[in-house]
């Protein structure tokens, strides 16, 4: 993913912007950090899941096991067979949507996961995580948090849902493990005129125009680097309003404004295609993964001592949660 740039605003810093100028940016930047969210009932007040932190942290301890999962490699095909015999075991209907894309390295073979849960409506809300790691030969890279964490949270939400069903759920669920977020290049947008990356997200949407799919597909719910100890997950600018509001109004009512704090950063990553394809999306990342000695995104650093299994509950619980205030506002 790429942070184009993080804009955190305090209310002291709105209200400072506000007495300097009245221009529309300004309210712009205000209605980013200040709204409310819309409260919204629901019948089902619960405050947990079944979520098991634990368990989705022995899914990224098995990732990190396997060692760097850059797409093509070796490791990436055993973390996707490990992903299959999750997802079976769970009783959930796997796809393996495989591609062939051009990449600064040539072709590389890549393939995204798919499980279904089936609702009584066939149209579909997804979850999403990615489960490539970026490629490094300098050193050895992990990421425990970037592709680990989201991939170990979102195997707990498929098993969840699929085994407790433990909100009332209409629509159909699909739980999307995309392939080649990361770019093969060093830099994101250096090589094949800014295409590449998000290769998986890419692909798939690509893949629904074709197959006029694409109208069934309502929201979809994008998970990157949810594990950090210290959790603080932003509202991305770019993301569909009423998917965050929903998502940050869920995370309030059960006690977790601190980890879904009420201020915004934009970043660039799998759920931009979708919105680009007119489909509702949300982007939850905590980007700001570090402590006094440094940055530990894209560094030998990201490794697991610096996740926490409690951090992933309460991702997989907000989450989970939520969909019931999401489903309510589709019609
Ligand atoms: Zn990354």
């Amino acid at each position: 993913m790429m942070r184009i740039a993080i804009r955190i605003l305090s209310l002291l810093a709105v209200l400072f912007l506000l007495a300097c100028a009245g221009s529309a940016l300004v309210a712009r930047k205000e209605s980013a950090a200040i709204t409310s969210p819309t409260p919204v009932k629901i019948s089902d007040e619960k405050s947990t899941t079944d979520f098991d932190g634990e368990r989705a942290f022995a899914h990224v301890k098995a990732q990190v096991d396997f060692g760097p999962r850059s797409a093509g490699s070796e490791a990436l095909e055993k973390t996707r067979q490990y992903i299959l015999r999750e997802l079976n075991s769970y009783g959930l209907k796997t796809t393996l949507d495989q591609f062939t894309p051009l990449t600064p390295k040539g072709k590389l073979k890549m393939a995204n996961i798919i499980a279904e849960l089936p609702g009584e409506s066939p149209e579909i809300i997804v979850i999403a995580s990615h489960y490539d790691t970026k490629l490094f030969t300098e050193f050895t890279f992990l990421g425990a948090n970037d592709g680990g964490s989201s991939t170990g949270a979102l195997l707990e939400i498929a098993r969840v849902m699929a085994s407790a069903r433990p909100v009332k759920t209409r629509l159909t669920y699909q739980f999307v493990f995309f392939d080649g977020e990361e770019a093969i290049c060093r830099e994101w947008s250096q090589c094949l005129d800014g295409k590449d990356n998000t290769y998986g997200s890419r692909y798939m949407v690509e893949r629904l125009k074709k197959t006029k799919q694409l109208n069934l597909y309502r929201a979809m719910i994008l998970l990157d680097m949810v594990g950090d100890k210290n959790l603080e997950i932003l509202k991305e600018d770019e993301s569909s309003r009423w998917l965050v509001e929903s998502i940050w109004g869920t995370a309030r009512r059960i006690g977790f404004n601190e980890q879904f704090p009420n201020r915004s950063h934009t970043i660039t990553d799998d759920h931009i295609h979708f919105l680009e394809a007119g489909v509702p999306a949300v982007d939850l990342i905590d980007f700001d993964y570090s402590d006094d000695r440094g940055d530990f995104w894209h560094t030998k650093e990201d490794t697991l001592d610096k996740l926490s299994p409690q951090s992933l509950k309460i991702v997989g619980d907000v989450v989970i949660l939520s969909l019931p205030v999401i489903e309510s506002q589709i019609r």
